[in-house]
């Protein structure tokens, strides 16, 4: 059984069954024989999908957000503009995804031609967080349907509610049985599934620990795999930034989602020419930062996901101290009955604890003070992880330095980062491997055939 429990009250709204080992089986049926279907359909069809579930984001927008904000607490705000952008996605990869499946040709030099073509292979198993309950599972689904593959979504616990709309989504906008389902399963199933001969492919987003468990059974089975982990993205502000759009842009790049984004700015690195400026105006910012009712505008930030989510924050702030960072401030419970907690700023963080090897989701700040480019370099690498990263100069040799030499998968220059459906999204190092949306994402789990003719 699965519950929903609003993380921004403490009550528990819903349950949900978990599926028995029977249902289970039934739906990997449904699954291989969906994919004997939409592997022939036409693109176009797969095409009219797409745009009919973006249909039904738009015409459930409110209902679709209100279920994410009462499951995990994010704004609902923020949870609208989530629903919005999972809409925009679907469509992108039905009017930009028919172009991605060209196929292309090359003539041989040994006479004749080898033609790549794009071919889809299988069901794929997805497994999804909470943080961005709808964004994270369309990033995969999206791509699936063009390709012509077949998606099989085990969610968060905390999510089945997100989850089980998913479905409904899909199937309200004509999607064939089987070509999209929940599967509400506790993650101790997985490892029978991934070795199950009618999965072909599985993509992880989540923690490095699930991230290890799931590669190793991939692994075991030969199976590709996209993992999409945790980060502790640097933030580099240099003396030429424009300070103010800086500071705005540390502020929200730490708390949106209430810190709980993967690709949330979590290490802020500042030249010393201008340390002082900046933490000054970072402080008094994030200090002013609300954590309230996620469901009132005025809120900048609701509860963290859940009270176990909040302790294992509190816990790491524990922990700093003791390695002995200083807590400016912030990282508090509030006087409200949910899993809230106030944005707040490390520093002192040394190099070398074990803090740097993790991944603080909550709405905490660290901050360092770098000598110059060389040593702002070496403390934004100086973690296993290497997902995004965003760096505020207007000198060019700079910039062109941080894109050459900060190990992620992502820079971005003189704004905050943020996925896009266009964009390759994506990391290196212990923050996983393979990439997501764009064309890239779309060939991930696709059967790149070369066909020759003389
Ligand atoms: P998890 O990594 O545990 O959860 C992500 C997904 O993986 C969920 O569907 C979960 O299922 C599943 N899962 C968990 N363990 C396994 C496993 N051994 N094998 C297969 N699937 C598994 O994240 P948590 O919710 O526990 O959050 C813990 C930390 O993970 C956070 O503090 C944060 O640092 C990181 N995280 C990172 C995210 C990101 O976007 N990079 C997103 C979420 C978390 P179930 O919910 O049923 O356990």
């Amino acid at each position: 059984m699965f519950h929903s429990t609003n993380p921004a009250t403490g009550e528990r709204f819903a349950t949900h069954p978990e599926l028995t080992a029977d249902e289970l089986e039934q739906k990997l049926a449904k699954a291989a024989t969906a994919f004997d279907q939409w592997r022939r359909t036409p693109i176009a069809h797969r095409v009219t999908l797409l745009r009919a579930v973006a249909d039904r984001y738009d015409a459930n927008r409110e209902s679709l957000a209100r279920m994410a904000t009462d499951e995990m607490g994010k704004t609902l705000k923020s949870a609208l503009a989530e629903v919005d952008k999972c809409a925009a996605a679907f469509r992108h990869y039905a009017d930009h995804g028919p172009a991605m499946l060209e196929p292309q040709r090359t003539e041989l030099t040994g006479g004749g031609t080898a033609e790549v073509t794009w071919l889809p292979q299988g069901p794929v198993l997805a497994i999804m967080p909470w943080n961005f309950p709808y964004w994270q599972a369309v990033r995969f689904l999206a791509p699936t349907i063009l390709a012509g593959n077949v998606a099989l979504l085990k969610h968060a616990s905390i999510v089945q509610g997100v989850a089980a709309l998913m479905e409904e989504m899909a199937l309200e906008a004509g999607a064939p049985e089987g070509l999209f389902q929940n599967l509400a399963i506790k993650s101790s199933a997985i490892a029978d599934l991934i070795a199950d001969d009618r999965i072909v492919a599985v993509t992880l987003t989540g923690s490095e620990g699930a991230g290890v468990a799931v590669a190793e059974q991939a692994g075991r089975n030969l199976k590709k795999v996209v993992l999409e982990l945790g980060g502790s993205d640097p933030f580099i502000v240099m003396p030429s930034a424009d300070l103010d759009a800086a500071v705005k842009a540390a502020v929200t790049g730490r708390i949106q989602n209430s810190g709980q984004s993967c690709i949330c700015a979590k290490r802020m690195i500042v030249h010393a020419d201008i340390y002082d400026a900046f933490l000054d105006r970072y402080a008094a910012a994030m200090r002013a930062v609300k954590a309230g009712d996620p469901t009132d505008p005025a809120s900048d930030m609701g509860p963290l996901s859940s009270f176990e989510q909040r302790d294992t924050v509190l816990e790491q702030l524990a922990e700093a101290k003791r390695q002995g960072a200083t807590l400016l401030f912030g990282g508090e419970k509030p006087d409200l009955p949910g899993a809230y907690l106030t944005a707040g700023i490390l520093t002192d963080v040394p190099l070398d604890s074990p803090l740097m090897a993790e991944e603080i989701f909550g709405p905490i700040a660290m901050v360092f003070r770098a000598a110059d480019i060389d040593d702002a370099i070496r403390i934004a690498n100086a973690i296993p992880f290497g997902l995004g990263s965003a760096v505020w100069t207007q000198d060019e040799a700079e910039q062109d330095r941080f894109v050459r030499d900060i190990a992620a998968g992502m820079t971005a220059i003189n704004q905050m980062l943020a996925s896009s459906p266009e964009a390759p999204f994506g990391g290196i190092k212990r923050s996983g491997h393979g990439r997501e949306l764009g064309p890239f994402g779309l060939h991930e789990f696709m059967n790149l055939k070369t066909v020759f003719r003389p």
